[in-house]
């Protein structure tokens, strides 16, 4: 069997598989619809500044560690692990919480709030170790061949755990906390799967294992694009040839396997194998044509939020500020249910603001900050119009000035907003939705969109909509997955 593949899109999912098949003699090209790579891993340079686009700081540092020892390389970028975690600022309360791996710094700051925090905290985190530890082998690092395999899989799973898919994650905080301050804190993880702790599942608790006691957040020396470089700098050692402004809008098969894709100026590419990193769902109904996916179908699929995300440069510097940072309303419970499909919710947004010049000098001129806010709001199913971007922005930059204590607009020398609909051009997500498929218990595992074609044999799929699902070392996991099944196949 030839070992020509070609991956679709230069995603963390594309370029970290294409690095496994190359170090393993395959012949990769990789086609990408815009001028760089990393997908939502991205980059912005403008005015001088350097933002970081999408991810932030991500967890299971391992699995990066793991990565490079498969690849025979050492790690293309550095990392360093985070005391604080994030800060967490309430509108009603002056006070700011710092989220510390120590548990016992993290607690102390609960002392008024909620009695006995650190043991029940510590309770709940035992639990969570738990969930981690009885699914992460069996059904996140696993290929399922089919829904009937994986259901007999999920029976190894302990039953203790069975009550967490039918409750929300939500209702399991609530179980072992009742002040709204350990509550919302505990509970804000849930976001980082794209939806609300309302609409995820109590399962996913799992995360705030990861975040404190398993592994912890990370930052990357130099900015969250070290990473795509890195591994691109790596992928040019193997002679990997990436092909920029190209998008795979079509394709030839041939009985059960596709033997060429087309590309938006009508040039075809062949190849004996092809891995999809472009979004799983999508690309099947919107490029294969596959009926199971047409618009229609993909429409009624459960997405995540879309961001509202914004690039400031500042010509000043922000001590008060600290590097991860989130800024809550007084309404929690009423806003995380709104805020998905009722676009009113924006007029107080819930934000998050990453100052990546704050330990990386050369992200911003001398003197000056690079700002990165993410506002969680309804994907394109929900809110079409973006016109009032302008105005939702403003008013996140008025609220952050009052809370910080600094007018920030007369600072303002570089602004950049992207909106839904920009997710959804520049990367193809689906209406924008900016982490794919959400993560309901009917789309993971077996009942995610597959890492292989059914139809095509010699076509696989890598990345946020396919198994495992969002977030980078997911990405990283993926592309072991999607890996081992190009290996079965071309050893068939
Ligand atoms: C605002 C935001 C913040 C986030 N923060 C974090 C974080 O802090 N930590 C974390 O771990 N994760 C975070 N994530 C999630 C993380 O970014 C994604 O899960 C991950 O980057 C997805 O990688 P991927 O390879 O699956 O897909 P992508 O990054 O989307 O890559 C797919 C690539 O395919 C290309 N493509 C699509 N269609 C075609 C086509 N037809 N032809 C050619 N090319 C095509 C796209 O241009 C893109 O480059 C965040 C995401 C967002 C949006």
């Amino acid at each position: 069997m030839n070992k020509n593949i070609l991956v679709v899109g230069a995603g963390l999912g594309g370029i970290s598989t294409a690095l496994r098949l190359a170090k393993k003699g395959y012949k990769v090209k990789i086609i990408e619809k815009n001028d760089k790579a990393g997908g939502r891993l991205n980059q912005i340079k403008k005015d001088g500044f350097t933002f970081d686009v999408g991810p932030s700081f991500f967890s299971m540092s391992y699995e990066f560690e793991e990565f490079a020892k498969d690849c025979n390389i050492k790690l293309p970028f550095e990392y360093i692990e985070l005391k604080t975690l994030y800060s967490v600022n309430f509108i009603d309360n002056p006070k700011t919480f710092y989220v510390k791996k120590y548990i016992k710094d993290f607690s102390e700051q609960f002392n008024e709030y909620e009695d006995d925090f650190e043991q029940k905290f510590t309770n709940y985190l035992n639990q969570c170790g738990d969930a981690f530890n009885d699914t992460i082998d069996i059904v996140i690092k696993q290929n399922f061949d089919s829904v009937i395999k994986y259901f007999i899989k999920l029976t190894q799973v302990k039953p203790k755990h069975l009550p967490k898919l039918y409750t929300s994650f939500w209702k399991q905080v609530k179980k072992h906390f009742s002040s709204k301050e350990a509550q919302q804190i505990v509970s804000l993880v849930a976001f980082f799967l794209g939806r609300t702790p309302f609409d995820t599942s109590a399962i996913y608790s799992l995360l705030s294992y990861t975040e404190f006691k398993h592994d912890g957040y990370f930052n990357v020396k130099g900015g969250m694009y070290q990473i795509v470089e890195g591994i691109v700098n790596e992928l040019i050692k193997e002679n990997v040839e990436i092909i920029y402004n190209t998008e795979i809008v079509d394709f030839i098969a041939e009985n059960d396997k596709i033997t060429t894709l087309v590309d938006n100026n009508g040039k075809n590419w062949t190849s004996d194998i092809f891995l999809i990193n472009a979004d799983a769902a999508a690309f099947r109904g919107k490029v294969l044509k596959n009926k199971k996916y047409s618009v229609n179908k993909l429409d009624k699929m459960n997405w995540t939020m879309g961001y509202l995300t914004f690039y400031i440069g500042l010509k000043c510097k922000l001590p008060q500020v600290n590097h991860h940072n989130y800024f809550l309303g007084s309404n929690y419970e009423d806003y995380a249910n709104n805020v998905m499909k009722n676009p009113d919710s924006l007029q107080k947004p819930y934000y998050y603001v990453n100052v990546v010049s704050k330990y990386n000098d050369d992200c911003a001129p001398e003197g000056c900050e690079s700002l990165f806010f993410v506002c969680p709001v309804p994907n394109l199913l929900y809110k079409k119009n973006w016109d009032d971007k302008d105005l939702i922005v403003d008013s996140i930059i008025d609220d952050f000035s009052e809370r910080i204590g600094k007018d920030i607009k007369p600072e303002i020398v570089s602004k950049t907003i992207l909106t839904p609909v920009d997710w959804e051009k520049q990367f193809n997500l689906h209406r924008g939705a900016g982490l794919g498929l959400s993560h309901k218990i009917m789309q993971i595992g077996a009942l995610r969109p597959q890492n292989f074609d059914k139809k095509y044999k010699n076509t696989f799929y890598v990345g946020a909509s396919t198994i495992p699902g969002a977030g980078l070392p997911m990405a990283i996991i993926s592309s072991k997955l999607a890996f081992e099944r190009i290996e079965n196949y071309t050893r068939k």
